[in-house]
């Protein structure tokens, strides 16, 4: 068993469930700000001592005794919520002595103890992608240095660890009289909305075993994610694996302008052309009038905070409802092509794009690739990511002529030379299809010919897998499949200027 997978549940918790939920939540922000504030005690106490005795350069090699792993910063905690300084009491006796009695913690009992473990391991997971990024072992953007929590009604959370298996586990899904339910250690069970009939199976036949549950506080509800290792996917539903010298079969995935996602074959067929949802459409449109809402109230007020919320509960349906779609999408294209291509998107460049439509849609495709990729990975299928410099939408998908002069207006692209007439976004799927043919070529060519890479610009670049491409830093979340396991190699975006006709505007 090597796959991991996450199964999502809506809670459905009682009044007194939703206090306890909510009692975790702080308890895990307040457990992660306690570990970085003995971190930061340590570290500014070491170096002064360094200071003193050994001067300034010496700084940075004191680490001895501050507590930078996860072991060591639960050890800290926990020697810490026993202390003096986590609570005490003055005792007054008959006699009027007064006495100290240290009680530590005094409300840790009423949380469970894994929540402050699990903190302790989110921060040293921070420290240690700040300590990588500085010091370049991690690619990607720059990861800052990790910062305390705010208290917040709208978001939180914590994670829960399943220790043992079978019918003792710590966390259990559907038991006793309510299968639409989760059991977790201390909380007990708490009723979800969804059926849990597929996750329940799979434990009940041994083919997933639970790892851990994280529990979310969203903006209207909360959620309990249950993280399961499981077997692979069954060979049936699996793509059969493919020659080595095959280079056929690629399916170009373009963002349309008005379409989210079109889909063609090399040879100009459409296999997949869907529109952008409604939601997203008609909920821009609302998004821009309740934020406008918004800057009209008086800053600090009631109202301001109402209209806020009312941005928010949008924001965070639309979401929901795009979040649901994109699998759809991924879960059509995946099971019926097992060669993709993708147009590569500098993501952290359209973030900064002032268009809400843009920022929304780029960051739904962004969603939608990284979705391919793990589903393509477990199905054993290849996903190719092209160079966003790439003209896929000017060049002619026939005969290969370039049209500087194609504008956004032209919804069909005529060619001139050959007398090709096709959807524009088709075209584009088209060349891209096209492109990954003549890159597994070249990349064979080289592989036979000793490195000499066929005269194709595009394959000279580095082979990496699409999750860490450019600027976007590794974006494999926990307990997912990492493309790195699924051995496709793709093509990364060069540092090169880009001509002029790369970027062109798009909207979903
Ligand atoms: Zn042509």
């Amino acid at each position: 068993m090597a796959r991991h997978t996450t199964f999502r549940f809506c809670l459905d918790p009682t009044v007194e469930q939703k206090v306890a939920l909510a009692r975790h939540a702080g308890a895990a922000r307040f457990a992660y700000n306690q570990c970085l504030r003995l971190h930061l005690d340590a570290r500014e106490h070491h170096r002064a001592l360094i200071r003193r005795c050994a001067g300034a350069d010496a700084v940075d090699q004191a680490r001895d005794g501050v507590p930078w792993s996860r072991f060591s910063l639960i050890n800290a905690y926990n020697s810490w919520k026993r202390s003096e300084a986590a609570g005490r009491r003055f005792l007054v006796t008959g006699d009027g002595v007064v006495e100290v009695e240290v009680t530590g913690l005094a409300w840790r009992g009423e949380v469970s103890a894994q929540v402050f473990e699990e903190a302790a391991v989110d921060l040293s997971r921070g420290l240690a992608a700040w300590t990588a990024s500085r010091s370049g072992k991690r690619k990607g953007r720059p990861i800052g240095h990790p910062r305390f929590k705010r208290k917040s009604h709208t978001a939180g959370s914590f994670r829960m660890r399943n220790k043992t298996t079978g019918a003792s586990a710590s966390i259990q899904v559907g038991t006793g009289d309510h299968l639409r339910s989760v059991s977790l250690p201390r909380l007990g069970s708490i009723q979800v909305r969804e059926d849990t009939r597929r996750l329940r199976r799979m434990i009940a036949t041994g083919r997933a075993r639970t790892l851990q549950a994280t529990i979310t506080r969203g903006v209207r509800r909360w959620w309990v994610t249950v993280t399961v290792e499981t077997a692979d996917l069954h060979p049936v539903v699996q793509h059969p694996t493919r020659a080595v010298d095959d280079t056929t079969g690629w399916v170009g995935v373009d963002r349309g302008l008005h379409d989210l996602v079109v889909a063609g074959t090399r040879d100009g067929t459409e296999t997949l052309r869907v529109q952008a949802p409604k939601v997203l459409v008609a909920g821009l449109r609302q998004q821009r009038r309740l934020a406008r809402a918004v800057s009209r109230k008086k800053r600090g007020s009631t109202n301001r905070r109402k209209a806020a919320a009312r941005v928010a509960r949008h924001h965070s349906r639309v979401q929901d409802t795009l979040q649901h779609y994109l699998h759809q999408v991924s879960n059509q294209l995946v099971k019926n092509h097992d060669r993709l291509v993708l147009e590569d998107l500098n993501i952290t460049g359209i973030m900064s794009n002032r268009r809400l439509a843009r920022a929304v849609g780029d960051a739904a495709w962004g969603e939608l690739a990284r979705q391919i990729t793990y589903k393509q990975a477990w199905r054993n299928g290849q996903v190719m990511v092209a160079d966003r410099w790439f003209p896929s939408s000017k060049t002619c998908s026939s005969c290969g002529t370039l049209r500087k002069d194609l504008t956004l207006k032209d919804r069909t692209y005529t060619c001139g030379t050959c007398g090709l007439v096709l959807d524009r976004d088709l075209n584009a799927a088209a060349n891209l299809a096209a492109w990954a043919e003549g890159h597994t070529r070249a990349v064979q060519n080289g592989a036979a010919s000793g490195g000499a890479r066929d005269g194709d610009r595009q394959a000279a670049g580095p082979v990496i897998n699409a999750c860490r491409r450019d600027g976007t830093g590794p974006h494999t979340r926990v307990g997912e499949t990492s493309p790195d396991d699924a051995g496709t190699p793709i093509q990364t975006a060069l540092q090169r200027p880009e001509p002029e006709d790369a970027r062109e505007g798009r909207c979903p």
